[in-house]
């Protein structure tokens, strides 16, 4: 698997064999690799959620001529291998860290923002006729042991005390009552919004916008090299020099080392998989009263992730392999599986007829950095952390926002700010591997 802490090149790789891959239909129409030199205002690398939808503002609100150069297809990233939880989230920073690193004030305005993501993409999908399989409004956090319902019932009052945000707490009988039979619910918080999406669907739909727009879209046009010409960025790919004046790099997780030196070491890409199993059987979903279709979570710091599909599937994913080498080992898949038999004894028999992976980008200080990092010509969005199906299309109406200079209310620490570089960056992967240990018996054994 293509390592972006090892490899400089993520070019000339296929689509995953994922279930959103087999579902999604054929991928739209774009503009092939490029084939010869060509200028342009704006190029953006990368065509995942943020590039796509940076595209599609700068295009159709902004009228600037944009190219998109992905290296592989669109939505060949983390958009087309998430879970499709269109969430109400940004990054993996508590509203009580926010508070108290940025003030109270800052964390209401981060609040708005993060939400007008999930309006943003809700309304895209709505207005523009996006057909992602979009499910009804509902996100579970699922107490994975009794103790663990103080937690969520302090949090809830939180977030009614702090920002009058209502949400559901459900008992053990409720949430039976009205979602499931999991052998390791003991309760739940229930927000009323968030919903599940076909994340690559999405992405597709992303694509048509922009360049029914007007955006171009080059796929397998991996970036190898980047210069600087005058006032030009010469962005060298194997079919053709693009000489831009402002490049937008979307590249989220899969940031190779080496493409610019003002994205080195601002992100670290932290792998996680995702299984999807046979449909159910009817005796399973009776077993199960499997009948939700809300996105859910459990209480973990390692949390897994998992929502039952449209077709009875079920989707789970949570923390993988360390290292790109790693990520074929099948004990990260076997790991999901048990995860999902534990909750759920019913299901001894399952079996899983999907398995993939993908870089979720985190940054030094948790919060997503949208920033232009060099005089008014190089921008970029990274370290939604796993939060980027709604966060990023707010990156990338921000990018294109900055890109034609109009930056009002662009004073939150996520658009002004630098991703800060991380310290002792070789040896990430070292913190990251102690750290998984603590959390998994932190999780597990208390
Ligand atoms: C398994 C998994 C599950 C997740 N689940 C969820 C979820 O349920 N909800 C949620 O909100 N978030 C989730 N996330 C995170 C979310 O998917 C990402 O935050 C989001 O998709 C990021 O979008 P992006 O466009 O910024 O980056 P990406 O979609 O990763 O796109 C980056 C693109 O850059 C391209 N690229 C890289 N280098 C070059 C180069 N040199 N030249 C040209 N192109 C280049 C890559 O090919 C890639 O397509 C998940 C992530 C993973 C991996």
């Amino acid at each position: 698997m293509y390592d972006p802490l090892v490899s400089a090149d993520p070019g000339g790789l296929s689509y995953p064999d994922s279930y959103w891959v087999d579902t999604a239909g054929n991928a739209p129409d774009d503009d092939g690799p490029v084939q010869a030199d060509f200028d342009v205002e704006v190029a953006i690398i990368g065509g995942g959620y943020t590039g796509l939808s940076a595209a599609y503002y700068l295009a159709s609100e902004h009228g600037v001529e944009t190219a998109v150069l992905e290296a592989n297809g669109s939505g060949w990233g983390c958009s087309g291998r998430n879970g499709g939880f269109a969430l109400k989230a940004g990054g993996r920073l508590s509203y009580q860290k926010m508070i108290k690193r940025y003030g109270e004030t800052m964390a209401r305005r981060m609040f708005d923002e993060i939400f007008e993501g999930l309006d943003r993409v809700r309304g895209l999908i709505k207005d523009e006729e996006i057909d992602c399989d979009r499910q009804p409004e509902g996100l579970l956090w699922v107490a994975h042991r009794p103790r663990m319902m103080d937690v969520i019932r302090s949090e809830a009052g939180f977030l009614k005390d702090f920002f009058n945000y209502d949400v559901d707490i459900l008992g053990a009988e409720e949430l039976k009552a009205q979602h499931f039979n999991s052998d390791e619910a003991h309760g739940a918080m229930r927000f009323r919004d968030g919903f599940g999406v076909h994340p690559l669907k999405l992405a597709y739909g992303y694509h048509r916008l922009a360049r029914a727009a007007g955006a171009r879209i080059h796929t397998n046009s991996p970036v190898k090299e980047w210069y600087r010409e005058g006032d030009r960025h010469l962005l060298v790919t194997p079919g053709g020099v693009v000489r831009a004046k402002k490049v937008i790099c979307a590249t989220n997780g899969y940031t190779s080392q080496t493409l610019h030196p003002k994205l080195k070491d601002r992100s670290f890409p932290v792998l996680s998989n995702v299984v999807v199993t046979r449909a159910l059987t009817d005796t399973e979903l009776s077993a199960t009263q499997f009948v939700s279709s809300d996105v859910i979570t459990d209480t973990r710091t390692l949390r897994f992730y998992y929502r039952k599909l449209p077709d009875n599937r079920i989707l789970i994913g949570g923390r993988s392999a360390i290292t790109g080498a790693d990520a074929g080992n099948p004990k990260h898949n076997d790991n999901l599986m048990r995860a999902l038999k534990s909750k759920f004894s019913a299901l001894g028999d399952l079996t899983y007829d999907y398995q993939w992976g993908g870089w979720v980008c985190v940054t030094f200080d948790d919060v997503p950095h949208i920033h232009e990092a060099e005089d008014n010509s190089i921008y970029y969005a990274i370290g939604y952390g796993g939060s980027g199906v709604t966060f990023s299309v707010q990156a990338g109406m921000r990018l294109a926002e900055k890109v034609v200079g109009r930056t009002e209310g662009h004073d939150l620490p996520v658009l002004t700010k630098p991703a800060p570089k991380f310290p002792f960056a070789p040896f990430r992967r070292v913190g990251q591997r102690a750290l998984y240990h603590y959390y998994f018996a932190r999780d597990e054994k208390r």
